[in-house]
C-alpha cells in the first residue's frame, strides 16, 4: 500500500502535547481579560477542547460576544504555547526528522490554533517541508469544524491535489476525521494509552511511515 501524500496531526504526533499548566494559564488570562472569576476545571477543559456550545453558554451568561471571547482565548493560547516552546518545555518528537526523507507530499491538519501551528513549523525550521497547513482559526465557525469534521482535512487534500493520502493522528477523532474524508489513517501510539478506534495502520514511531508510502 502506498500513498502520494501524508497529512499529520500536530499535538501528540509532530510535537509533544501542550502542558496542562500552559493551557490553564491561557484560560485564566482569558477569563481575567473579561473580568470573570477564575475558570473552573470544566470551563478550562471546554476552552481547550474548543467546545463551542459551552463557550456560547458562558458568553451568553456574561453578555460577551462569542467571537470576541474566542479571539481573546486564541490569543492567550497562542502566546502561552509560543512561550513553552521558546522555553524548551515542549518540542518536536525525535522521529519527526524521518519526515524529511519521506517519499510523499506532506500536509498538517490540527485543531490547535492556526497561528500556533504556523509558529511551530517556523520555530522548528520545518515549514518548507509542508505543502498544506491548516490549524483551526478558533472562531465560533472554525470550532464547529473541529475533527471529526473533515473540513480542514478536505481542504488540505484539495491543496495537495490527491485523495491517495494517509492521515496520521494520535486520537480517535483523527481516525474518525480520516474516515469522514474517505482516506486511510495511521494511529501513532506513543505510550500505554491506546485510544479505542479502528485505524488502517497502527505505528509506534513516525519512522514507520517510510514503509507505508
Ligand atoms: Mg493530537
Amino acid at each position: 500500500m502506498t500513498y502520494a501524500a501524508v497529512v499529520l496531526d500536530n499535538d501528540g504526533v509532530l510535537t509533544e502535547l501542550p502542558k496542562r499548566e500552559t493551557m490553564w494559564r491561557a484560560a485564566e488570562r482569558t477569563f481575567q481579560s473579561f473580568d470573570l472569576s477564575a475558570p473552573s476545571g470544566e470551563q478550562v477543559r471546554a476552552l481547550v477542547a474548543g467546545n463551542v456550545e459551552a463557550i456560547r453558554t458562558l458568553c451568553a451568561e456574561h453578555r460577551i460576544d462569542a467571537g470576541t471571547f474566542c479571539y481573546e482565548a486564541a490569543a492567550h493560547a497562542v502566546r502561552e504555547q509560543k512561550r513553552e516552546m521558546r522555553d524548551g518545555l515542549r518540542t518536536l518528537y525525535d522521529d519527526a526528522s524521518t519526515l524529511w526523507d519521506l517519499n510523499a507530499r506532506l500536509g498538517l491538519v490540527s485543531d490547535n490554533q492556526h497561528e500556533t501551528i504556523r509558529f511551530i513549523l517556523r520555530f522548528f525550521g520545518i515549514e518548507e517541508r509542508f505543502d498544506a497547513v491548516y490549524g483551526n482559526p478558533y472562531t465560533p465557525e472554525g470550532l464547529r469544524r473541529m475533527k471529526p469534521d473533515p473540513h480542514y482535512l478536505d481542504a488540505a487534500l484539495d491543496d495537495l491535489g490527491t485523495r491517495d493520502a494517509l492521515y496520521v493522528g494520535d486520537s480517535a477523532v483523527d481516525i474518525e476525521a480520516a474516515a469522514n474524508a474517505g482516506v486511510d489513517s495511521a494511529l501513532v501510539v506513543r505510550d500505554d494509552e491506546v485510544p479505542e478506534c479502528e485505524p488502517t495502520h497502527r505505528i509506534e514511531s513516525l519512522g514507520e511511515l517510510s514503509a507505508l508510502v
